[in-house]
This record gives C-alpha cells, sequence and structure tokens, in this order.
C-alpha cells in the first residue's frame, strides 16, 4: 500500500507529460533540423475547426488501439481495487496476519522492532499477492500496445528493486506508526494523520534525490542546442537551476516524459531519452514549458495540501469504522485493536476503499492542475502547434475523444481534444510579440 502510495505522491508531484515514441528514431540533430510535419495556418480564425483538423490526422485504426488501450485502464482501476480487498481479507480471514505478528513476537520482546518485522513479512506477502495483475499490467499489457521494449528479466528486477525500498521504508514507518498508535489509542487517527502527511512530503523531497536513481540515470544534457533554448525558458520563468538531466528511460518504456522536481536548492530539471530522440525542438520546447508551469504555479505545495486533507479524511473515516469492525470480527482474526499490527490489512483495506471512490475527484484536482501547466506553457513556449503535435503524440495511448463523464471520471489529464482545443485558442487569439508591435 505504501509502495504505491509513493508511486501516487511521485506521480503527482513530479508530474509529467508522456508520448509513446514513433517508430523512426531521429537523431538529436535532425530532431532540431526537422520542422513539425503539419501546422494550422498563421491567422488561424475557426478554432473549433482548426482543432478538428488535427484530431482528424489521427489514423481511424490508430485511434481504435489507443481507446482500447485507456479503456483498458479504467478496469485496471476496479481491478486492482478488487485485488488489494482480497489480499486484505485473505491476510485476516485465515489469520495470515495475525500469525506474522506472532512470528515477530517470537523473534523479539522489543514492540516497536515487532511492528517492523511485521512490516517485512506484510510487504513481501503483498508483493507476491500483487504479482500477477502487476506483471500483466506493467510487462504484458505493455509489450501488447507496443509500449516498451523490455525484456521480462528487466522487469522483474525492477519490481524486486520496488520490494527492497519498500522493505528499506515500511519497517521504519511502521514502527513509528505502531509506537504512536500504542500510546494514543484514542487520538491514534490524528497522529496518523500526522505521520502520513510528514511521510508524503519525505518521499517528495527524498524520492528524486535516493529512490529514482535506484531505477534510473540521471546525466547533464551537454547538446547545446537542445539545453540553452530549455535554460532560457528556464532563466525567464525565474526557475533556478543551472543545468539540465536526461534520464535514461528507454530501458523502461517508449513513452516519452519530463519533469522539474525538488524543493528550492535541489530543484532539477530532467527530460527523458525518448523525448530528447523522438521529438522537434518546439515539442521539447512545449513540453519543457508545461512542466515548468508546474513549478511556477506552485503545484507540488498545492498537491501536498490537498493530499493532506485527503488523508485527514482517510483517517477519520478510518477512526469511525476500525474499531466498531475489530469489535465484531477481531476475535475470529486474531487482532487485538488499532495498536496491534495484525490490523494493519483491515486499515488498508478501508483506505483503498476510500481511494477507490476518491478517483474522479482525484482525477478532476490533477486535471484542472494540467491544464493550468498546459496554459502556462502555450504562454511560456508560445508553439501552439507543437503543442498540437504533442497531444496528438499523446493520442498513441490516451483516448483523444472520451465523453465528458469518461473525462470526469478516469482522466488526470485534459484529453488530446481539450489540449489541442486550449492551443488552437491561444494561436486564433493572435497575442502581439514584443517584436511585432
Ligand atoms: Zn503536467
Amino acid at each position: 500500500m505504501i509502495l504505491r502510495f509513493a508511486c501516487f505522491s511521485a506521480t503527482l508531484v513530479v508530474s509529467s507529460i508522456t508520448v509513446p515514441a514513433q517508430q523512426t528514431s531521429p537523431t538529436t540533430a535532425n530532431a532540431i533540423a526537422s520542422p513539425a510535419p503539419i501546422a494550422t495556418p498563421a491567422g488561424i480564425t475557426d478554432p473549433e475547426g482548426a482543432t478538428r483538423a488535427w484530431l482528424d490526422t489521427m489514423p481511424a485504426n490508430e485511434k481504435a488501439r489507443s481507446d482500447a488501450y485507456f479503456e483498458g485502464t479504467y478496469w485496471l482501476i476496479l481491478w486492482n481495487f478488487l485485488v488489494t480487498v482480497a489480499i486484505a481479507l485473505l491476510l485476516l480471514t485465515t489469520k495470515l496476519s495475525a500469525r506474522i505478528r506472532d512470528l515477530a513476537a517470537a523473534l523479539t520482546s522489543f514492540r516497536s522492532a515487532q511492528a517492523g518485522i511485521y512490516a517485512i513479512g506484510f510487504a513481501i506477502i503483498t508483493w507476491a499477492l500483487n504479482l500477477p495483475l502487476n506483471c500483466y499490467e506493467g510487462f504484458v499489457r505493455e509489450h501488447q500496445y507496443g509500449m516498451s521494449n523490455q525484456t521480462f528479466g528487466a522487469w522483474f528486477g525492477e519490481s524486486l528493486k520496488a520490494l527492497t525500498v519498500a522493505l528499506v521504508i515500511l519497517p521504519i514507518v511502521f514502527a513509528v506508526l505502531y509506537s504512536i498508535f500504542r500510546v494514543a489509542e484514542r487520538t491514534w487517527w490524528i497522529w496518523g494523520t500526522i505521520v502520513g502527511i510528514v511521510l508524503t512530503m519525505a518521499l517528495t523531497i527524498a524520492g528524486p534525490v535516493f529512490i529514482e536513481p535506484v531505477f534510473n540515470k540521471y546525466t547533464p544534457l551537454t547538446e547545446p542546442t537542445i539545453r540553452d533554448p530549455i535554460l532560457a525558458l528556464a532563466r525567464a520563468n525565474e526557475i533556478p537551476v543551472q543545468q539540465v538531466f536526461v534520464v535514461d528511460q528507454s530501458r523502461q518504456t517508449k513513452r516519452v516524459s519530463a519533469n522539474v522536481a525538488g524543493l528550492a536548492g535541489t530543484t532539477r530539471i530532467a527530460l527523458n531519452d525518448n523525448l530528447l530522440n523522438q521529438c522537434t525542438l518546439p515539442e521539447i520546447r512545449e513540453v519543457m514549458a508545461h512542466e515548468m508551469g508546474h513549478y511556477v504555479l506552485n503545484h507540488g505545495a498545492k498537491i501536498t495540501m490537498s493530499l493532506a486533507i485527503f488523508i485527514f479524511v482517510g483517517f477519520a473515516l478510518a477512526a469511525a469504522t476500525f474499531n466498531r469492525v475489530i469489535r465484531k470480527r477481531g476475535p475470529r482474526w486474531g487482532v487485538n485493536g488499532i495498536a496491534d499490527p495484525a490490523g494493519f490489512p483491515l486499515l488498508m483495506l478501508i483506505f483503498a476503499t476510500y481511494a477507490f471512490l476518491l478517483t474522479p475527484i482525484a482525477n478532476t484536482m490533477s486535471r484542472t492542475i494540467e491544464r493550468e501547466a498546459d496554459i502556462f506553457g502555450l504562454n511560456a513556449a508560445r508553439e501552439p502547434d507543437a503543442a498540437a503535435m504533442v497531444a496528438l503524440k499523446l493520442g498513441k495511448y490516451r483516448k483523444m475523444e472520451p465523453t465528458p463523464l469518461e473525462e470526469f471520471i478516469f482522466f488526470d489529464h485534459p484529453s488530446g481534444r481539450s489540449r489541442i482545443r486550449m492551443a488552437m485558442d491561444w494561436k486564433a487569439a493572435r497575442l502581439p510579440c514584443g517584436e511585432t508591435r
């Protein structure tokens, strides 16, 4: 649960725009020289018609494939939820959770260490039980749709690395959390909220520095024809960075992505090697300007505050339900109360249900800030046609034209249609530039 939570916060804070790579791989030099494949006329007056023209450039078979891929993610939200519920019920009803706690108690009499040892057993069992669905979602499906070149060995190796990270973080979190639960049996949910918020912030700050290098390598970008325009954009928007980093994500995926992460002195701009090799300079500038928007508009702080509210409400719900369920079922499950680590699967069950029901709200919040970053990106990069091209490339794995209800429930970024419309609205407004006035 914590691992997924870590990914959740990292995904939100280190927000990225992703595009699947094209089959051909132009070199970086080619990327700079080649113009955008198509473009709308300079003086468009009909943004709706221009949007339609861009959308119609997508071949029907590509659109059908992208729709199928994206609609698959709707079901995956449900399957992931059901698997988490099943794992929680299995751990509780078979008393497996109570047995892990008993084993921990046999190994040491120190209560905090017992919670830490329980966390190790819990992490390994939930990792193993989640493996089939994770394998389908992260490996089989990605290959079915041509999104990844990764071998199974490499994929599995990364899954083991993720487990190792969990085995370092979870025991510490459990030791702290259950030490607090033992002394605050009535106000545990308020303290739980505080631990949850501190953990979210710690992972946000430490993630890019300590966790991401476990999976990928970050090297400074040396190509001046790409680096200098990105640094110029950063300088113009008061982003305190001296260099741009390249992350070798082509090892895992064909998608293009970029991010601006960190706080104050640790601010880092990074783009992945797919973006560098597969997009034109105007497209790279547009993507980087979007990422810079997240930084300038303080989206990291806003998301952290929203998460704090989500965590608080989640613990309040847990406070309202946990003890009631344990009074009824606790003896059968061998769980004694909130201070007993064996009850953790019930907490996981409550939070998973809450997060599942929260999906449309969380997606709408994410989509709203992504829209803000899009508008910032258009104003900063001033490349509406490149923005439309990027939206089309994103359309290789994100449904271009969903219904409004679909967009509300499932889209954590604006749909391709919304993004192209924004770009065309911007273009139709024909803002004057300083030089032409
Ligand atoms: Zn974004």
